[in-house]
């Protein structure tokens, strides 16, 4: 059953919407900066013209004399340019008194008409005080140009054209208006094609997903059809490798606790049968009950035991994370295991040697190391009869260090060479019960050789005993 995933949350929609924006947007800004562009030169070259008449009109202004138009009546022959010129130019003029009062406009004999009035705007005070001005008012669709005449007197007259920009702003909002409609259309056309070009990028995805949801629900054994060399074929594939790796992982745990058990179950039935039988007996003598309780604490014992090791090989499964790596002298290390395996050796008239052909150091978790090659160094001594020797030599190349163990014990047989790494695993049950082995101490030294990048390798005959070499490469 597939989880339905609502339309806003689809790949395809964030697909659409980012090819989108990625042409829409640019295309946008385009159109903008052109429109806007355009629309400045086109202002750019009408203001270019009005100031030139305005240059011309004032020149006039200024060579006809001020009298007439001080007195309102402005001489004929400027009175004919300004009409003249504003008819020509479709543009208003207005000559402006310092005191602002408009003695001339363009618009004269109409109902428009300024003349007389007192005209006050920022381009009039500002002409007026000397300086030119040239404003675009969006607003109004116009532009206002400003020019300050001086007479011979000193007087500052105003010359005012006004002049409307309409055709310029409506041609340039006709022209960004398409182009933003055609921007749009463009965005139409994006969202289909991604739509339709998509599919191909979701399908494979849909498979993978309906295949995990599956699995979620419990038909672990399916696994995702992989077709193409593509991401997808890839993503396919890791994720059946991954899947596979777990069942491998949950069948190892399976084995794993279910050999926990069956060591346990031993021991267990031991202490059941020992105790019971002195339960159920009534006046039991005090040697028996020493007896049987001896065999208790040994069977305790063995259980002890089978608890460290298997705790010290959760610890070494936890992989990295939790190593303590640190430069480590390894004859030291090395000469440390021995010290404490002396007095079995002893025990068991067993001669321990130790050559070392090389000062190593390396970059180790000491204290998982040293457990890892004490345990191969205790069942040398462990395997081997009264009278023989266990030889331990540190030595080392470019590369590697090498730790070699050897004994002169009783040696494993060819087929069960590979085997004695495995998880509880011995070669002789009832021997190794009786050494108290637990089938873990090899385990435990291949997984922390393997942690610092090394290998383990034996090499054994039953009739001259058996070569343990640990191999770890010097920089990690
Ligand atoms: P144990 O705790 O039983 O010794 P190990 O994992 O250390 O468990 O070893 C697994 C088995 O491999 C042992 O039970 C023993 O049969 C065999 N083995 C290990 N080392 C030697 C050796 N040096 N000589 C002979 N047999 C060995």
């Amino acid at each position: 059953m597939t989880e339905k995933l609502p339309w806003y949350h689809s790949i395809r929609l964030k697909l659409a919407l980012s090819y989108v924006a990625l042409s829409v947007i640019p295309l946008l800004i385009f159109i903008l900066t052109i429109t806007t562009f355009i629309e400045n030169y086109f202002l750019e070259a009408r203001i270019n013209e009005i100031s030139e008449n305005a240059a011309r009109i004032s020149g006039i202004v200024a060579n006809q004399g001020f009298d007439g138009i001080e007195h309102g009546v402005t001489l004929p022959l400027l009175r004919s340019v300004i009409t003249q010129r504003s008819n020509e130019l479709g543009m208003r003029i207005l000559v402006i008194d310092d005191a602002g009062r408009v003695v001339d406009d363009s618009n004269r004999g109409t109902l428009l008409s300024e003349v007389g009035n007192i005209f006050i705007s920022s381009e009039v005070i500002s002409a007026l005080g000397g300086a030119d001005s040239d404003v675009v008012r969006r607003d109004e669709y116009a532009i206002y140009v400003t020019r300050s005449v001086h007479d011979e007197s000193g007087r500052i007259w105003a010359v005012l054209l006004v002049a409307s920009a309409a055709d310029i702003f409506e041609s340039l909002s006709n022209i960004r208006t398409t182009l933003l409609l055609y921007s749009l259309a463009v965005g139409l056309v994006v969202v289909v094609l991604v739509f339709f070009t998509s599919y191909s990028l979701i399908t494979p995805l849909r498979k993978i997903l309906q295949v995990v949801q599956r699995m979620t629900m419990g038909q672990l054994s399916l696994r995702i059809p992989v077709s193409g060399r593509d991401e997808y074929a890839l993503l396919a594939t890791a994720f059946n490798n991954m899947t596979d790796k777990l069942d491998q992982v949950e069948k190892t745990r399976e084995e794993f606790v279910s050999n926990v058990s069956h060591e346990m179950k031993t021991p267990l039935s031991s202490i059941k049968v020992l105790s019971e039988s002195i339960l159920l007996q009534e006046h039991v003598p005090e040697e028996m009950y020493r007896e049987f309780l001896q065999d208790i604490n040994s069977e305790v014992e063995r259980m002890t035991n089978i608890n460290n090791d298997l705790l010290a090989l959760v610890k070494v499964d936890q992989r990295e994370q939790g190593m303590n790596i640190n430069p480590t002298n390894i004859n030291e290390l090395v000469e440390d295991i021995l010290k404490r395996l002396y007095p079995l050796a002893e025990m068991k008239k067993v001669v321990l040697l130790y050559e070392e052909l090389r000062q190593v150091e390396i970059d180790a978790d000491e204290i998982k190391l040293s457990l890892a090659i004490s345990n191969i160094v205790e069942n040398g001594i462990k395997y081997t009869p009264k009278g023989g020797t266990v030889k331990v030599i540190v030595d080392a190349d470019h590369q590697f260090l090498s730790i070699t163990i050897q004994d002169t014990g009783i040696g494993i047989p060819d087929d069960e060479q590979d085997k004695i790494f495995n998880r509880f695993y011995r070669v002789d049950k009832t021997r190794d019960r009786e050494t108290g082995g637990t089938g873990l101490g090899l385990a435990i030294s291949k997984s922390t050789v393997l942690l610092h990048g090394g290998t383990i390798r034996v090499t054994s005959n039953p009739d001259d005993g058996s070569v343990f070499v640990i191999r770890i490469p010097l920089r990690r």
